[in-house]
């Protein structure tokens, strides 16, 4: 039996890692929505779009050629974007891009479409809220916001980017008060989500939580 899995939380509590470990030893396919937003935000950059002008954006978003592929990939035109969208700036245009209610719509619908055979794991803000209110497994991730900026910047690190602790400190309280603030679709714990901290943890522990979670839902059947 397959199910769906829901990963939500604020930013570097650990999502997409443990997601993607997870969906790696399930055999199940990680969806990062919040690369979905962030695709959006660099669609925007790209096309000289204001981050409110929401008519403006779906209608980009529509003409636009996008691919998520399974492996993570994501194309935008031709081109390869994983990279692009990874940077401070289009972490805050994410954000802010994901506020105007068509965006989210959009995105909303493309999510459910994908994740409708089951087999997914969706990390974001609002999957156990919105996207698939009906998912057999909702997690709710948070960490300190200290501990949070210090994991970004060690990733940021292995990637080869030298970032500054405070800045990123700052950057993660902004998004967090922004994301849990907006009116449409705020970032909030689902009621029947498992809240896991993972200020203690590591990613291995978090995940092996998890998987123990999945393997009773599924045995259960
Ligand atoms: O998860 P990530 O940090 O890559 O997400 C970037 C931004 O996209 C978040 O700060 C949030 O504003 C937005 N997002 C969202 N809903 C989701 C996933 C991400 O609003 N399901």
């Amino acid at each position: 039996m397959k199910i769906n899995i829901a990963i939500d939380g604020p930013s570097a509590a650990g999502k997409s890692s443990v997601a993607d470990t997870l969906a790696k030893r399930l055999g199940y396919i990680h969806l990062d929505t919040g690369a979905m937003y962030r695709m959006v935000a660099y669609l925007c950059k790209v096309k000289d779009i204001s981050l409110d002008a929401e008519d403006e954006i779906v209608k980009a978003l529509r003409k636009a050629d996008v691919s998520f592929m399974t492996d993570g990939t994501i194309i935008l035109d031709g081109a390869i974007i994983n990279d692009d969208i990874r940077t401070e700036e289009m972490s805050m245009s994410a954000s802010l891009v994901s506020k105007n209610p068509k965006v989210r719509e959009a995105l909303v619908s493309i999510q459910q479409d994908i994740a409708k055979d089951k087999g997914y794991i969706l990390d974001g803000r609002d999957i156990g809220t919105v996207v698939l209110p009906d998912a057999e497994i909702k997690i709710y991730l948070v960490a300190d916001p200290l501990e949070r900026a210090k994991r970004r910047v060690l990733q940021n690190k292995i990637k080869g980017i030298d970032s500054d602790l405070e800045k990123v400190f700052e950057d993660i309280k902004a998004r967090d008060y922004q994301d849990s603030n907006r009116k449409t679709s705020p970032l909030k714990k689902a009621q029947d989500a498992i809240l896991i901290d993972t200020s203690d943890l590591s990613q291995d522990e978090v995940t092996e939580k998890i998987y123990e979670v999945v393997k009773e839902k599924i045995k259960e059947g």
